[in-house]
């Protein structure tokens, strides 16, 4: 009989794949010869053979991962940042914000508590996965975007994450609501990102809690302020994407105010984009000679301004503008 009681658990968890692996005649004599621990060569032949299994189960892992499509979707073209595969790193819909406009539907978890689903090793396994992938059929990706169903900067690893696809020499984007640059291991944590784009939609806070319903604990006035000190630190390019719905923040002193802000964060751009109203119960159609109107206004008010979308945009394709 086997007896492994005095085997670490490390050592415990291969046995148990080989016996996942019907591999069980070896496993007898791999019991054999750790009694007796005289046949080095043999050990080294186990060595051997327990690395590539274990390789063996990593691969399959990460098939599984990869080809799900919920943690990394597609490639797809963004206009600023070329080819880029997506990365959904938390839960679906967990979110420390509620927008009206949010394409992904009510907030399932609002939370300011940081919540992932991958871990670094397994992300960056699929993603080379994928890359290798797309190379054999000629496509080249410039970034991976995290911009999940949720605020990207609930995963408290996503700095790790990061650093892991970088050091494959590919660019790294994040798409956040900024609601928790205050926090000093999140602004870290996206300090080694190659590109930020921060979602503001209005620095009023009457107005913000009107179209972002933010979690409860959350204050615009703090946001503001740990955007700013994050882009006097950030290396990277740093750009806005705002949504513009009607009746909320579509007027000219809530263009004008944004515009002060945004040019005291020397954005390389900023994007504006409209919320498609129809989706939005309490909204009225809006008549599109407003959206015209606006778009001049937007134009005038902010240097560097680039309206991605019309009317019918969605938030989506604002945010892969
Ligand atoms: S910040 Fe983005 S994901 Fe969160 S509720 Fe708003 S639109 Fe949806």
């Amino acid at each position: 009989m086997i007896r492994c009681q005095n085997l670490s658990y490390p050592l415990k968890f291969h046995i148990g794949m080989f016996i996942a692996n019907k591999e069980e005649t070896l496993l007898e004599t791999i019991m054999k010869n750790l009694n007796t621990k005289q046949d080095t060569g043999f050990m080294e032949t186990f060595k051997m053979r327990l690395k590539a299994f274990s390789e063996k189960l990593q691969t399959g892992i990460s098939k599984d991962l990869c080809e799900d499509g919920k943690v990394i979707f597609g490639p797809f073209l963004s206009t600023r940042l070329g080819m880029c595969l997506g990365i959904n790193n938390v839960k679906s819909k967990a979110c420390t914000y509620n927008c009206i406009y949010c394409k992904s539907g009510n907030t399932s978890c609002c939370s300011i508590c940081c919540d992932t689903c991958l871990n670094a090793w397994n992300l960056a396994s699929c993603v080379r996965r994928k890359i290798t992938d797309l190379q054999k059929e000629g496509v080249e990706i410039n970034y991976v975007a995290f911009m999940p169903d949720g605020e990207a900067t609930l995963d408290s690893n996503i700095g790790r994450k990061i650093q892991l696809i970088r050091e494959m020499g590919i660019k790294t984007a994040v798409f956040t609501n900024a609601s928790l640059l205050w926090n000093y291991n999140v602004q870290q944590n996206l300090l080694s990102a190659d590109n930020v784009i921060v979602k503001i939609d209005t620095v009023n806070a009457e107005t913000w809690e009107k179209i972002n319903r933010p979690h409860l604990r959350l204050s615009l006035n703090a946001i503001l302020e740990s955007v700013r000190e994050f882009a006097s630190q950030f290396r990277g390019e740093l750009s806005t994407e705002t949504v513009i719905v009607d009746g909320y923040n579509d007027n000219s002193e809530e263009i004008k105010e944004l515009g002060e802000y945004f040019a005291s964060l020397n954005a390389v751009a900023s994007d504006f984009s409209f919320v498609d109203n129809s989706k939005i119960a309490t909204q009225k159609i809006t008549d599109p000679m407003m959206h015209l109107n606006l778009t001049d206004m937007i134009k005038r008010k902010i240097p560097g301004a680039v309206i991605l979308g019309c009317k019918e945009a969605n938030y989506y394709q604002a945010a892969t503008g």
